[in-house]
């Protein structure tokens, strides 16, 4: 079953930033984090709301769709349909899509919802949060860095330059985790972003 929603989903991934791996790294994660949580975790529905969160991504990136998680939640019922998902659990796979996203400031009801929302921000944090948001940069022509253009201090959904984005979005992501076990996951990899923030900046000005 879960093989089956793994290859619908697979055909709608175009961008290196929001690839299958993404999918598989925030599914080990929301697995993880759902093992340390312990009891009281639909599996069937986090699995599910894991491996289809990011169908619509692609073309919300391509301005085709307004809302990647609406879009998202809408394709995802009809796969999960399609391939026989238990009917009485497709609106909390859908639920958990359509709170999924960073943007909305939504904080989740369900459980499985948070765990998908915390698996989701902690792959845009760390060596690989980096490496996503410096490709995202590469796909849209975004510069590294432009000193004279300091970071917004509220993010507003676009960043001038992907230094910017790791200050704007990617440092703020800790403070906005559901689950303990999350939090924990962020520690590392929230002070490696700093880590390399320092270091690049010291690069830039020929300081190091
Ligand atoms: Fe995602």
């Amino acid at each position: 079953m879960f093989e089956a929603i793994r290859r619908e989903a697979e055909r709608y991934y175009r961008h290196s930033h929001h690839d299958r791996w993404h999918v598989e790294r925030v599914y080990r994660l929301a697995l993880r984090i759902a093992g340390e949580l312990g009891a009281g975790v639909d599996l069937d529905v986090l699995k599910a709301a894991a491996l289809l969160h990011d169908v619509a991504r692609a073309m919300e990136d391509e301005g085709l769709v307004e809302d990647h998680a609406r879009e998202g939640a809408r394709i995802a019922r009809e796969i999960l349909a399609r391939v026989g998902f238990p009917r009485e659990k497709i609106e909390r796979v859908a639920y958990c899509i359509e709170v999924h996203r960073f943007r909305s400031g939504v904080k989740p009801e369900t459980l499985e919802a948070q765990i998908l929302q915390d698996a989701d921000r902690l792959d845009m944090l760390g060596a690989v949060g980096i490496a996503r948001a410096f490709a995202r940069g590469g796909w849209s022509n975004v510069p590294l860095h432009d000193p004279s253009r300091p970071p917004k201090e509220r993010y507003d959904g676009r960043s001038e330059t992907v230094v910017n984005h790791l200050y704007e979005k990617v440092l703020k992501i800790r403070d906005t985790l559901n689950t303990e076990p999350a939090r924990r996951i962020a520690e590392r990899r929230h002070r490696f972003v700093e880590e390399f923030l320092e270091r690049f900046l010291r690069e830039w000005e020929a300081l190091d």
